[in-house]
C-alpha cells in the first residue's frame, strides 16, 4: 500500500546530497546586525509602490530598479502571478499602507515555462494521491503571462488604485527589463 497521506513513498530528488544553509546564514546575519543602518524607516513604502515579481533566484528586485529599503512592497511567488493571495497582499498594501502604483515583473527562462499545467498536476496527483485544488499557472510566453496578470488586476474589485499598472519581462541574460504592451494586438 502506498503511504499517500504521510508521503512516505516519495523519493525526494538529491535529498542525500543536501546540507542546509541556515546555520551559515544566521552567522552572516550577525555581521549584518553589526552594520545595520536602516533603523527608523517608515512602515509604509516611501514611493507608494508595490511590485509583484517571480521568486526566481536570479532577480534582485531592489538592485535591478535602484530601489532603497523602505521604498516599495515586493510581493513574490512562482511566476509572479496575480493570484488571490497576491490580491490579498495588494489590498493590505493599498488600503493600509498607501501604495498607488503596481509594477509586474516576470522573466525569461522561468521554471513555469518548463512544465504543463495538466502534466504537472497529474504528476503531483500520482505521487501524493491528491490533485491540487490550485492552479500551477504554467505558461509558455512570459509576455502573455504578464498581460494575464495585468488583466486580473484591472478586473479585481479589491484593487482600488489601477491608474498606474505596468508590466515587464526581465531578461535573465542581460538584466534588461522589457515593457509589456497590455494590448496583445500590438504584440509582435
Ligand atoms: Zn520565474
Amino acid at each position: 500500500m502506498k503511504g499517500y497521506l504521510l508521503g512516505q513513498n516519495r523519493d525526494v530528488p538529491n535529498s542525500r546530497d543536501f546540507s542546509p544553509n541556515t546555520d551559515e546564514l544566521v552567522d552572516k546575519n550577525a555581521q549584518f546586525v553589526s552594520q545595520f543602518a536602516d533603523a527608523g524607516l517608515a512602515l509604509a513604502p516611501k514611493r507608494h509602490l508595490a511590485i509583484v515579481a517571480c521568486m526566481d533566484s536570479r532577480m534582485d528586485i531592489f538592485q535591478m530598479l535602484g530601489l532603497a529599503h523602505g521604498d516599495a512592497h515586493i510581493i513574490r511567488n512562482a511566476g509572479g502571478v496575480v493570484t488571490d493571495d497576491v490580491i490579498r497582499s495588494l489590498v493590505v498594501s493599498q488600503r493600509l499602507l498607501n501604495t498607488q502604483e503596481i509594477i509586474l515583473i516576470h522573466h525569461t527562462n522561468c521554471g513555469l515555462q518548463t512544465i504543463s499545467e495538466d502534466g504537472f498536476k497529474k504528476q503531483i496527483e500520482d505521487e501524493c494521491g491528491i490533485k491540487p485544488g490550485w492552479a500551477i499557472e504554467a505558461f509558455t510566453d512570459p509576455f502573455d503571462a504578464v498581460r494575464q496578470s495585468m488583466n486580473r488586476l484591472h478586473h479585481s474589485p479589491f484593487v482600488i488604485f489601477k491608474d498606474h499598472i505596468r508590466g515587464f519581462v526581465y531578461d535573465v541574460e542581460t538584466g534588461k527589463l522589457n515593457e509589456v504592451d497590455p494590448d496583445p494586438r500590438h504584440a509582435t
